[in-house]
């Protein structure tokens, strides 16, 4: 199921009685989320992640702007009649209930038309059960199971109902570092074999970055950038985009464009034909340096640490906006951890430049 958003609005008046400061928590976004992808919202807290999730699934109301489910409009649908499923961060199962009796619960509440037979009902909860693989501990209380496996259930829950998209709001916050990475694979395996399309929140990019076949990069309620995790990663558009993607971050610095070549203080490190001349920010990646000991680009050595196949290079320049400088290279690059200096030539497609007034991303031939 495609879903659209057409100038979604969200402002909420202020919480404060004396002051008239409204919350704009989404503005204005439009876009269009293709049918059988698995999409994740990234953004710091408070960029109004949850909030453009509760508006499709119908629990907050927009202030502006149209849902699409496909062809149906459904921005006045309440949520039980648009075929949604949502996890949130807290599984929040019933305790005294069974995983089989959680599973069961959504399909027990149907009324009417919509409420199957109790063996159709049994049929799907097995199914969903199995999908999430927990099909063999169906009689368990939610107390007997890892915090993965609570999450499994809740997610087995909301695909009882067959939805037609499936949002989950930060569903690995409460898991442990290696139950995250578990579940996340878990999450991206059931995507894949249901096809349902998945709106996926969370504010870790890497997480984001894993799994999601789309990326919508989010700031303070304003779309920055939509697109494949690696092409967002590789073609940012503005500053907040470079530093909000990539592990170690993106190393930025105040740099300078002078008739076709960049400076960062006194280093002439890159030709960048066509850039305009004037002060910049520039944005250059880990895996953007190259060890040479003729290059252009001068750091203060400050230590090596060799990580199996790579090797961080951790250095300062006066012109970087960051403590220090992290560079990642080939452990096979012989470098003297004793040295005072390490020289450096730069890539040009691992170097970015900003403009130094809006951080707006400015291009460069090479
Ligand atoms: P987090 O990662 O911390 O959950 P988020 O990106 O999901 O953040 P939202 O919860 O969508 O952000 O909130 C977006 C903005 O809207 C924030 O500034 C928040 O304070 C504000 N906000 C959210 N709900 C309300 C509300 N009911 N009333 C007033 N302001 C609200």
């Amino acid at each position: 199921m495609k879903v659209e958003l057409q100038n979604l609005t969200k402002i909420f008046p202020s919480r404060n009685k004396k002051s008239k400061e409204e919350v704009v928590a989404v503005n204005d976004f439009t876009f269009t989320i293709p049918d059988g992808k698995l999409v994740g919202l990234l953004g710091p807290s408070g960029c109004g992640k949850s909030t453009t999730l509760y508006m499709i699934c119908g629990l907050e109301k927009p202030t502006r702007g149209k849902i699409f489910f496909g062809d149906d409009d459904v921005t006045d649908l309440p949520p039980e009649h648009r075929g949604v499923g949502l996890v949130f961060q807290n599984y929040a199962l019933y305790p005294h209930m069974t995983v089989k009796q959680n599973i069961l619960f959504p399909l027990e509440n149907l009324k009417g038309a919509e409420r199957p037979t109790r063996q159709q009902m049994l049929d799907r909860a097995y199914e969903a059960a199995k999908l999430v693989q927990l099909d063999k501990l169906m009689d368990r209380k939610p107390n007997e199971l890892s915090g993965g496996q609570q999450q499994r259930v809740a997610i087995a829950r909301a695909l009882v109902k067959m939805p037609r998209v499936l949002l989950l709001d930060e569903p690995l916050s409460n898991l442990d570092a290696r139950l995250r990475l578990q579940t996340r694979e878990e999450i991206r395996r059931i995507q894949k074999e249901t096809g349902i399309t998945t709106i996926f929140v969370t504010h870790d990019q890497e997480e984001a970055m894993s799994i999601s076949d789309v990326i919508v990069v989010m700031k303070e309620g304003v779309l920055q950038q939509i697109g494949k995790p690696q092409d967002v990663y590789e073609d940012p558009v503005n500053l907040f985009v470079a530093k909000f993607l990539g592990t170690p971050p993106i190393n930025v610095f105040d740099g300078t464009v002078a008739e076709g070549r960049l400076f960062i203080g006194d280093n002439n490190v890159l030709a960048v034909p066509g850039a305009r001349d004037g002060k910049v920010f520039v944005g250059i990646r880990p895996e953007g340096f190259i060890v040479d000991q003729g290059g252009p680009f001068v750091c203060n050595l400050t230590n090596v640490e060799v990580m199996g196949r790579d090797c961080s290079v951790v250095s300062t320049h006066p012109a970087s906006l960051n403590p220090t400088v992290r560079s990642i290279i080939d452990s096979d690059v012989k470098i003297d951890p004793s040295a005072e200096k390490v020289c450096f030539s730069l890539k040009p497609h691992k170097t970015y430049l900003f403009d130094a007034e809006t951080s707006e991303r400015i291009y460069f031939g090479g």
